[in-house]
C-alpha cells in the first residue's frame, strides 16, 4: 500500500462486523482496504463459538416471523432499549444471511435453543453456524476482498 492509493471503503477491523462490511461493499463494486492492527485477521471473532443468533432466518422453511421475534424479545427486555436499532436488526439479520448464503458461504441451522425457553415465542432454530469448509476453494476475488 502506498500513500497514493485511493479506496471507496476503508474498514478498521477484520472480525465479523468489518469483515461483512468489506465483504458487501466489494459486492456493490466498490473498492475496499480493511486495516487491522493486530498480527491475525479475525479479531474476537476468530475466536467465538460462531453461533449467530439470526431470527426469521428461513434457511430452512419454518414459521418463525419478523412478529414473533418481537414477542419474545419484549417479554425478556427491561429498561429503555433503542427500538429503531432493535427493529434494524430484525430486519437486517435475515437480509444478511441470504446475502452470505447467495455468495456460497454454507450457513446451516444450529440446534441451538433460544437461552430462554419458557419466554413466548421461543424457539430452537434461530441459531445459525458456518459449516466448515475447504478454504482452499476460495476465489481470488474472495480472497482480495479480505486483503
Ligand atoms: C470465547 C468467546 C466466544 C464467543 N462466542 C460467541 C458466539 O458463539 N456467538 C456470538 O454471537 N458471540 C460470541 N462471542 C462474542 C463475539 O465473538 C463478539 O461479539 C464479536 O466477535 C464482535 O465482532 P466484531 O467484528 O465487532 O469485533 P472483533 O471480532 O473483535 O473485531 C474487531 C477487530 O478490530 C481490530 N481493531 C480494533 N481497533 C482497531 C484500529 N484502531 N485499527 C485497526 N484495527 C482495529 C481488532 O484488532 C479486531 O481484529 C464470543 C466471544 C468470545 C470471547
Amino acid at each position: 500500500m502506498s500513500a497514493n492509493e485511493t479506496y471507496d471503503v476503508i474498514v478498521a477491523g477484520s472480525g465479523a462486523a468489518g469483515a461483512l462490511a468489506a465483504l458487501r461493499a466489494v459486492e456493490l463494486g466498490l473498492s475496499v482496504l480493511i486495516i487491522e492492527k493486530a498480527h491475525k485477521y479475525g479479531g474476537t471473532s476468530a475466536t467465538s463459538g460462531g453461533v449467530m443468533w439470526i431470527p426469521n432466518n428461513q434457511l430452512t422453511p419454518n414459521d418463525d416471523s419478523r412478529e414473533k421475534t418481537l414477542t419474545y424479545i419484549d417479554s425478556l427486555l427491561r429498561g429503555d432499549v433503542q427500538r429503531d436499532r432493535l427493529e434494524a436488526f430484525l430486519d437486517q439479520a435475515p437480509e444478511m444471511a441470504k446475502f452470505l448464503v447467495s455468495l456460497g458461504v454454507p450457513l446451516v441451522q444450529a440446534a441451538w435453543p433460544d437461552y430462554f425457553q419458557d419466554a413466548p415465542e421461543a424457539r430452537a432454530d434461530r441459531s445459525v453456524l458456518c459449516d466448515t469448509f475447504d478454504g482452499r476453494q476460495l476465489s481470488d476475488k474472495q480472497f482480495v476482498a479480505m486483503r
